[in-house]
């Protein structure tokens, strides 16, 4: 099954996932793993890097993860098609595949896995892509061959906390980005002091972890469905011009165009403040 596996992420440009024992998992939703009918077995962790170059256009206004086509619609692909394969070739076993609603404390597992350390901004910080990458899993009741390591945490330069620009208000501009209904004129504010339609990359940005991947040009994806149709600087046009479909396959879909018309809105009608917590 490794085998297998292995091949079939290097056919899919995946280049950095590791098996971890279930055992070694913090298990936070069991009710998943039970759903699957899976109590032991492995945890296969997959880093999905997502940067592409059209993350670098000095215009955007959108988190790195939100440039490219929605990775939910990615994952499903992938595991559509891993899921018949593995089940066909391994009927004695059991498979589940998981990206965001995960079992498992996903980044602690990941970084015991080996992947990466843990960045005091609660990220997986990876070797090559840093910490622009999703992460999903396989998880299944076979037994893979795995290492299980320490877990490993970051050197604490304090360069994230520095550069986030919310650490006095006791929130998170890619949470107020996300957030539905009407701001108020403190949130509005600060939209358009930082000029994002939706996310903030701020604490991944100044992490010097991103700074080598960047310098040293490892951060790119290798995957192509990141590269097809980016769109870096959402305007109003844009949105306008969307079919419901197109909509849909962004990531900043899931809280409904009202959300984003709102911040595209903000960032036309008010004029840069400095706002004050
Ligand atoms: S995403 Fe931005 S606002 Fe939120 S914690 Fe990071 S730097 Fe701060
Ligand atoms: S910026 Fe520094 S403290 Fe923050 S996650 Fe990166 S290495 Fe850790």
């Amino acid at each position: 099954m490794f085998l297998f596996l292995s091949n079939f992420f290097q056919k899919k440009s995946i280049d950095c996932w590791a098996p971890l024992p279930l055992s070694a998992c913090r298990i936070q939703k069991p009710y998943l793993l039970e759903r699957a009918g899976i109590a032991d077995g492995t945890a296969i962790l997959i880093v999905v890097p997502y940067f592409t170059s059209a993350c670098r256009d000095p215009q955007r206004n959108l988190s790195a993860y939100a440039v490219s086509k929605n990775y939910h619609a990615f994952f499903d692909e992938l595991y559509g098609e891993l899921l018949p394969i593995l089940k066909a070739r391994f009927p004695k076993n059991r498979f589940a595949c998981f990206a965001d609603h995960s079992p498992i404390a996903e980044v602690e597992a990941a970084a015991r896995a080996g992947l990466g350390v843990i960045g005091d901004n609660h990220l997986l910080l990876t070797e090559k892509y840093s910490s622009y990458i999703f992460l999903g899993e396989l998880i299944t009741d076979a037994i893979l061959p795995s290492m299980v390591h320490g877990v490993k945490g970051c050197e604490h330069c304090g360069a994230c906390s520095a550069a986030c620009p919310m650490k006095e208000c006791g929130t998170c501009l890619s949470a107020l980005t996300q957030k539905k209904g009407t701001l108020d004129a403190q949130e509005q504010a600060w939209i358009v002091k930082y000029g994002s339609v939706w996310g903030c990359d701020l604490c991944q940005e100044s992490c010097p972890h991103t700074v080598r991947a960047q310098k040293e040009g490892t951060i790119f994806t290798p995957i192509p469905y990141f590269w097809e149709n980016t769109l870096p600087h959402l305007t109003g046009a844009h949105l306008d011009a969307m079919s419901e479909e197109e909509f849909l396959s962004r990531a900043y879909s899931w809280r409904g165009r009202e959300t984003i018309e709102r911040n595209l809105a903000i960032l036309k009608d008010y004029k840069k403040g400095e706002p004050t917590c």
